[in-house]
């Protein structure tokens, strides 16, 4: 780059997968003025979120300080509430505007209800770290409750929505918790259940049928009970009601069966069902305005938009990085191509499934040990891979007897 060539400012909003990646690149290539913006100062490691929710890590291990992981980018907390492509402008809840050249917005999903009465009100979802604090005060304090007569022994029976990757994930992490709350409340943990509701036909679709009825017998063997084909009609404070007629008593709702683009950017484009935002193969919005992971849709073929993954986030972020520095020096950009890594859900202590590109197959303790590596990679921070491996050994080797992380708010 030549001295007179102007420094393009990019503006970023979002600090998630996807944001992150492209921050850390463009600060690689050189060139470019980078501030990212997020309304929270740290990097979320979503996929350990319902480890978190039911005891089996602490907060702190699956969250990464955004300013420690961004050296050389102007990080900026704020919630952004506007976005004006004309002005080329972005402006901030608190009213401070942020001007840019490039704007890319990555400002990932969130939890949709598809409008089922009482869901909104009544069940915990798991899209952040206070919402998975939530579910494990629930989890814990029903015990309390239960113990000193406080609430009813239906209390402690747990309905989990929505049979994905996290909805498995979930069930069986409670499955496991109590069982090991036989120990400190013999009383009563008889009365304790988990109970997980899907509506298709099996759970983890996108997984083939032999992963899935792997992962149903998987969490049948934890104790969970596992309804198919069953859709939620409406939900109160201590039950959930199926299209069936049956009505399932629980003291825990977690909803884990929608996820949607927040709905308040489709004002700057076309959406799709899901609010995602249609951007080209290149993933431009508009001009001077780009999209990538959850919050965009790109196409996957067959008609079907890329998965809300952080593979997809991870890929598209290096991509516009590099589309930017094609584009500052004049040369072709080709569409983005997502090379699919495979999917794993785990299940459980040595059960998960784990599916490769390729067609392999993995089960049981290979998979589960496959699933241990690959997100410790993935975790950002030498401390936190410390901490999550050893809290990960620890839990494997006092697994039953305790003690969890028990504080509760
Ligand atoms: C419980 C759970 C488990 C998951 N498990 C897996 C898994 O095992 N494997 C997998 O590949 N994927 C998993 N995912 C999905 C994965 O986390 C997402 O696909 C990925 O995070 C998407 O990356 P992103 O960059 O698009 O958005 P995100 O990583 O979600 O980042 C979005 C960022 O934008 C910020 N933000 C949003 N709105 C604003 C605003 N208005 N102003 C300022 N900041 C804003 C948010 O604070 C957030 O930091 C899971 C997700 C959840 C919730």
């Amino acid at each position: 780059m030549s001295e007179s060539t102007p420094v393009e400012r990019v503006v970023i909003i979002g600090a998630g997968f996807g944001g992150l990646t492209c921050a850390r690149e463009l600060v690689k290539k050189g060139g470019f003025s980078v501030t990212v913006i997020d309304r929270h100062p740290y990097q979320l490691f979503a996929p350990l979120l319902y480890q978190v929710a039911t005891g089996g890590l602490p907060e702190d291990d699956i969250a990464y300080p955004v300013r420690a992981a961004i050296p050389g980018v102007d990080f900026r907390r704020g919630d952004v509430v506007h976005v004006n492509p004309d002005s080329k402008t972005v402006r901030l809840a608190d009213g401070h505007v942020v001007e840019f050249d490039r704007l890319v917005l990555a400002m990932g999903s969130t939890g949709t209800t598809y409008g089922i009465p009482g869901v909104d009100e009544h069940a915990l979802q798991m899209k952040d770290i206070k919402q998975a604090r939530a579910i494990k005060n629930s989890l814990l304090q029903k015990y309390e409750d239960v113990e000193i007569g406080l609430a009813p022994k239906e209390s402690l029976r747990v309905v989990v929505v929505g049979g994905g990757p996290t909805g498995v994930e979930v069930t069986g992490a409670v499955a496991e918790l109590q069982r090991s709350m036989k120990r400190e409340f013999p009383k009563i943990s008889k009365h304790a259940s988990v109970t997980l509701v899907e509506a298709a036909p099996r759970l983890l679709m996108p997984f083939s049928e032999k992963s899935s009825a792997r992962a149903k017998s998987d969490l049948e063997a934890l104790g969970a009970t596992v309804k198919l084909e069953a859709a939620v009609d409406r939900m109160y404070s201590s039950d959930v009601h199926l299209k069936s007629g049956e009505v399932l008593p629980a003291g825990t709702i977690v909803w884990a069966a929608g996820v949607a683009a927040p709905p308040e950017w489709a004002v700057l484009g076309l959406t799709d069902r899901a609010n995602r935002l249609i951007v080209s193969p290149t993933l431009e919005l508009t001009k001077n305005v780009w999209a990538l992971g959850d919050l965009a849709h790109v196409d996957g073929g067959e008609g079907r938009p890329l998965p809300m993954v952080a593979s997809v986030a991870m890929q598209q972020g290096r991509y516009l990085a590099d589309a930017f520095e094609r584009s500052r020096k004049g040369e072709a950009i080709k569409p983005f191509k997502y090379k699919d890594k495979g999917q794993m859900a785990t299940i459980g202590r040595r059960r998960a499934v784990v599916e490769m590109p390729n067609g392999w197959r993995l089960s049981g303790t290979v998979a589960w040990l496959s699933w241990l590596g690959l997100h410790v990679f993935y975790l950002a921070g030498g401390r936190n891979r410390v901490s999550v491996v050893a809290d990960w050994f620890w839990n494997y080797v006092a697994w039953g007897i305790g003690p969890r992380r028990t504080v509760i708010d």
